[in-house]
């Protein structure tokens, strides 16, 4: 299903209409309270950007990086479709598809990811903890998380999409499983590389990945690689960010800090995974480590590494390492 932006205009008064979607996954995904974009995007209110209008706490991305939590975006433009079966995945793992046959335009899923959060936050107004300026801020998004669910890189107008965000002054942080490098070279190639380039290194070496990440082939674990190697060449701000599984990938400093020196990131995330949603049905809540077992894994790897811990929040049980222990907000 081909969606334009003439096709949104003309969305934009009534309720989001048409889908792709197996009807029966569209109505389990609303209940979770996403609402679902055109054909295979999708918008969930971040807890913390609930809890930045509610009580004032920002999520550790306002810590480490000045983005304000408030006035953060949550979407993916593959919320049915991603490529691997992580264990700690909090979405489901019953996926529609590994790929996006059709694809929505670009401008289309902004507008209506747009549009979608200010029907979220529509329940706000009046709130007697939220300001009417407060809330006139959030319903002005400045910042997108493209990372809700799926593997957002399958979705071939990526590039074009980030730029839409981009011409409405708003920060892109992209997240990918690293599975994609060719997709990564061609939006450097175009100019349409996020603001923030997040990769997740959730194993230390191939026999973890393989039974941690479940990949359908051989080849999933040497894209990786290849896009790491491919990271210090990209012109913008890197992430790696560990998702440590007590139990399965916590631990293997060394070999991490080689995965981590081929892409030699700006920063590199050390987070906890989290007992919720659908992972429940996969791990324990004995996987998740403590925050001390956390800062013990990043300390471990700064020395490695030559970095320093910059940040921590111990509520999201993560810590942030930069190559000169320094924050580097986004706005610097
Ligand atoms: S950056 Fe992530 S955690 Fe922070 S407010 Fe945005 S979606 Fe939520």
């Amino acid at each position: 299903m081909f969606r334009s932006p003439e096709m949104a205009k003309g969305l934009l008064a009534g309720p989001l209409i048409g889908s792709a979607m197996d009807p029966e996954r569209r109505e389990v995904l609303e209940r979770q309270g996403y609402r679902i974009v055109g054909g295979h995007s999708g918008v969930k209110l971040c807890h913390w950007t609930k809890a930045s209008l509610t009580k004032g706490v920002g999520c550790y991305k306002q810590t480490f990086y000045g983005i304000d939590s408030a006035r953060c975006l949550q979407m993916t433009p593959t919320v049915d479709a991603c490529n691997l079966g992580c264990m700690f995945c909090w979405r489901t793992q019953e996926w529609g598809s590994d790929s996006l046959v059709d694809s929505d335009d670009p401008s289309f899923i902004v507008e209506e990811s747009l549009r979608a959060q200010r029907e979220l936050l529509s329940g706000y107004g009046g709130h007697p903890k939220v300001s009417k300026e407060r809330l006139d801020e959030a319903l002005h998004p400045n910042q997108v998380a493209i990372s809700l669910t799926g593997e957002p890189t399958l979705y071939r107008r990526l590039g074009e999409m980030i730029d839409e965000f981009k011409r409405r002054n708003m920060t892109t942080f992209l997240v990918t499983n690293g599975t994609t490098p060719g997709v990564l070279r061609r939006m450097h190639a175009e100019g349409r590389l996020p603001t923030q380039l997040y990769v997740t290194v959730a194993a230390p070496n191939e026999a973890i990945y393989r039974e941690l990440m479940a990949p359908k082939s051989d080849n999933e674990f040497r894209k990786l690689q290849e896009t790491l190697e491919l990271l210090p060449t990209l012109p913008t701000r890197t992430v790696i960010r560990h998702t440590l599984v007590d139990g399965w990938n916590l631990g293997w400093e060394e070999d991490y800090a080689r995965l981590d020196a081929l892409a030699k990131p700006m920063f590199i995330e050390c987070k906890g995974y989290s007992f919720v949603g659908e992972s429940r049905l996969r791990l324990k809540a004995d996987n998740m480590p403590s925050h001390a077992a956390v800062r013990r894994f990043a300390e471990r790897l700064a020395g490695r590494m030559g970095y320093g811990i910059a940040a921590e929040r111990p509520d999201s049980r993560v810590v942030l390492l930069t190559t000169d222990g320094r924050l580097h907000p986004i706005s610097s």
